[in-house]
C-alpha cells in the first residue's frame, strides 16, 4: 500500500516516529494509502530547511522566483488528469469536477501569484518639501500554511502560491483527510527545480503537527484555512506570540431569490449553489431565501432540478455528486437532517443516505436534501453543515431578506437574485458578508479580495491583499 510521505529540505522522507495514518478512499470506505504521522521532530527538520533557503530565497529575482512557480504551474496543467484523479479518490469528489475546478485552479493560482509578484509595487506619500517616505516590502520569512480537505490541492496552493512569490520559506500541512494531491505536488516542486527547503509539506493531524506549526517561534506567520472552532483554536494557542494570523474559516451563507429574478437560470444556478462538491465548499448557499410571491413555485422547480443531480462513482465520468469526505462527516451530516426534522422541519427532497451497487456499495453517499418549514434561529440554520444540505424559507421584504441573511454568527458570502440593479446594489450593500455574488454564484478573479467577517475569519486573502499579508511592511522616513 502507497506510503505518502514527507517533504523537506528538497527531499521525500518518511516520518521520524515511523507511525503512520490509514487513509481512506470515501466512496469505497476502504483504506487506500498511508499518511505520516508527523511530529514536532518532523517540524524541527522543516524549520531547519525552511530556515537555511529564507536568505536564498529572499533574495533570488522576482524573475527566477516568477519563473520556477510557472513552471509548477506548468507540470500541474501536464499532470491534470492524474492529479484529478487522484483528488476524486481521496477526497470523493467527481473526477471531471475535480479536474475542471481544483486542478485548474491550483495552476491558476500559482501561475497568478508567479505573475503578480512581478507587478507588486509599493507606496510612496511626499511631505512637501520637507520629507518623503516609502515603504519597503520585505518577505515575512518562515511562514505556516494550514488547509482543509474540500478542495485539498487548490487551497493549499491558495496559500502557498502568494507566500512563496513574496520570497517567503514555507511549512504546510494539508488536511490530513485528504493528504494526496499535496504528496503529488511535492514531487512536482521537486521536478520543477524549485530550490531544497523553500517549501516543505508535513502530513499529519491538527494535535500532532498542525498545532505544533502554528505554535512554533521561527514560524513568523500563519495562514490558516478550517473551521471556525479551529480558528479559535490557533488565536488562542498564539496569543502572546505576535503572529500574523490569517483565518479563513467557516460559513452558513444566505441565497436571496427575489420575485423578479431570471427564473430559469436561478433555479439551476441556486442548485449549484447549494450543492456543488457536494455542499462542502465554504461558499455554498445553505440557508436559501425566497420572496413569498414565488415561494411555491420556485421550490418546485428547485426540487425537480436537484432530483435530477446525478449521484454516483466519483470516477465515472458522468457523476456530478461524489461521496462526502469521511464516515465521520457523513454521519454529522445525517444528524443535522435528524435535528431539521426533530426541529420541525420537512424534508421537501433527499434526506437519507444513498446506498450505490458494486464498488462504491460502502460509500458515503448522501443524497442532495432541501428542508423547509423552519425558522431562522433553530440549530439546522444557525450552525455550519457543511454537506449536501440546504434549508428554504420565504420572505416578505427586501429589509426582511436582509435581516434573515444577516441572522447568523457567520458573514463569509452570500448571493442575490433579482433584476432590479437598484435591489442588488442596495441589498449587497447591507449584507454583512466578505464576498456578495448578484446573479452568478463562485465566479472568481483571482486578483479580487476574499475571506470572511464575523466568525467566518480574519483578513483577506487573494490578489495583493495576500501579496501584503506575506509581505512585512517597513516604512523609510527621509527628510530633505
Ligand atoms: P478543520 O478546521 O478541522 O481543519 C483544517 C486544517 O487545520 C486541517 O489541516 C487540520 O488538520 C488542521 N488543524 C486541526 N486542528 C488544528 C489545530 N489545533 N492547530 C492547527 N491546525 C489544526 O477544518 P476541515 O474540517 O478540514 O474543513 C472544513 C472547514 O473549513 C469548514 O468549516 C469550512 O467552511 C472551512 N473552509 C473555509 C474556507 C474559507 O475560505 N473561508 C474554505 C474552505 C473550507
Amino acid at each position: 500500500m502507497e506510503k505518502i510521505q514527507n517533504y523537506i529540505g528538497g527531499e521525500l522522507k518518511a516520518p521520524i516516529s515511523g507511525n503512520y495514518l490509514d487513509n481512506v478512499e470515501p466512496a469505497t470506505g476502504k483504506v487506500y494509502s498511508r499518511i505520516p504521522e508527523s511530529g514536532e521532530a518532523d517540524l524541527e527538520l522543516a524549520v531547519e530547511a525552511a530556515e537555511a533557503a529564507a536568505s536564498y530565497w529572499a533574495n533570488t529575482s522576482l524573475e527566477n522566483r516568477s519563473a520556477i512557480l510557472s513552471k509548477v504551474a506548468d507540470l500541474i496543467d501536464s499532470n491534470a488528469d492524474e492529479l484529478a484523479r487522484a483528488e476524486a479518490v481521496d477526497n470523493g469528489k467527481p473526477v471531471n469536477f475535480a479536474k475542471a475546478v481544483d486542478i485548474y485552479r491550483a495552476s491558476a493560482n500559482i501561475r497568478f501569484f508567479a505573475h503578480a509578484i512581478t507587478q507588486f509595487s509599493s507606496e510612496s506619500h511626499g511631505m512637501g518639501d520637507i520629507a518623503v517616505n516609502y515603504t519597503l516590502r520585505d518577505p515575512i520569512g518562515v511562514v505556516g500554511c494550514i488547509s482543509p480537505w474540500n478542495f485539498p490541492l487548490y487551497l493549499f496552493t491558495w496559500k502557498i502560491a502568494p507566500a512563496l512569490a513574496a520570497g517567503n520559506t514555507v511549512i504546510a500541512k494539508p488536511s490530513e483527510i485528504t493528504p494526496m494531491t499535496a504528496y503529488l505536488f511535492s514531487k512536482l516542486c521537486i521536478e520543477a527545480g524549485l530550490p531544497d527547503g523553500v517549501l516543505n509539506v508535513l502530513h499529519g493531524t491538527g494535535a500532532s503537527i498542525g498545532a505544533p506549526i502554528t505554535t512554533h517561534p521561527a514560524i513568523k506567520a500563519i495562514s490558516f484555512t478550517g473551521g471556525s472552532s479551529t480558528g479559535a483554536a490557533i488565536t488562542k494557542a498564539t496569543a502572546g506570540q505576535f503572529k500574523k494570523l490569517s483565518l479563513e474559516l467557516g460559513g452558513k451563507n444566505p441565497t436571496l431569490v427575489f420575485a423578479d429574478c431570471d427564473f430559469e437560470e436561478t433555479v439551476n444556478e441556486v442548485a449549484r449553489a447549494a450543492f456543488a462538491n457536494q455542499g462542502q465548499i465554504c461558499l455554498c448557499g445553505s440557508r436559501i431565501y425566497i420572496e413569498r410571491d414565488i415561494y411555491d413555485k420556485f421550490r418546485d422547480a428547485l426540487v425537480e432540478r436537484v432530483e435530477q443531480i446525478r449521484i454516483g462513482d466519483p470516477l465515472d465520468g458522468a457523476t456530478q455528486h461524489g461521496a462526502l469526505v469521511s464516515k465521520g462527516h457523513m454521519e454529522k451530516v445525517l444528524s443535522y437532517i435528524e435535528l431539521a426534522r426533530d426541529e420541525g422541519g420537512t424534508i421537501a427532497t433527499g434526506g437519507q443516505r444513498r446506498t450505490l451497487e458494486g464498488r462504491c456499495a460502502e460509500g458515503y453517499f448522501v443524497e442532495p436534501t432541501l428542508i423547509e418549514g423552519l425558522d431562522n434561529q433553530c440549530r439546522t440554520n444557525q450552525e455550519e453543515i457543511f454537506g449536501p444540505v440546504a434549508t428554504l424559507q420565504p420572505f416578505d421584504s427586501d429589509g426582511e431578506a436582509v435581516n434573515l441573511a444577516n441572522g447568523t454568527r457567520y458573514g463569509l458570502a452570500a448571493s442575490v437574485w433579482s433584476r432590479d440593479i437598484k435591489r442588488c446594489h442596495n441589498v449587497a450593500r447591507q449584507i454583512d458578508a466578505g464576498i456578495v455574488w448578484v446573479n452568478c454564484w463562485l465566479l472568481r478573479d483571482l486578483r479580487t479580495p476574499f475571506g470572511g467577517v464575523k466568525s467566518s475569519g480574519v483578513g483577506r486573502e487573494g490578489g495583493l491583499e495576500a501579496l501584503r499579508f506575506f509581505t512585512e511592511p517597513k516604512n523609510v522616513c527621509i527628510k530633505y
